[in-house]
């Protein structure tokens, strides 16, 4: 038997819950079980969705048209 495959050696990687990624099973995987922040957040996101139901229109910030706001002033030449 020489057809060993390098896929087993001693680190294991198992599929991230979200998009099925496989993710390796060590300290440098921070997000595990899932591979990415991504997909933490997307599983968080699933669960909190339940008690929010706002699905659709993107809800605009405050703090967005406030930024917005003040990048048109400093874009408006002042006189
Ligand atoms: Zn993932």
């Amino acid at each position: 038997m020489s057809g060993n495959t390098a896929a087993s050696s001693s680190a294991v990687a198992l599929p991230c819950p979200e998009c099925g990624t496989r993710v390796l099973w060590a300290a440098q995987s921070v997000y595990r079980p899932f591979c990415s922040r991504r997909c933490q957040l997307l599983d968080l996101g699933a669960w909190a969705d339940e008690s929010h139901r706002i699905r659709g229109e993107p809800a605009m910030d405050e703090a967005d048209i406030d930024g917005l706001l003040r990048e048109a002033d400093r874009d408006a030449p002042l006189s």
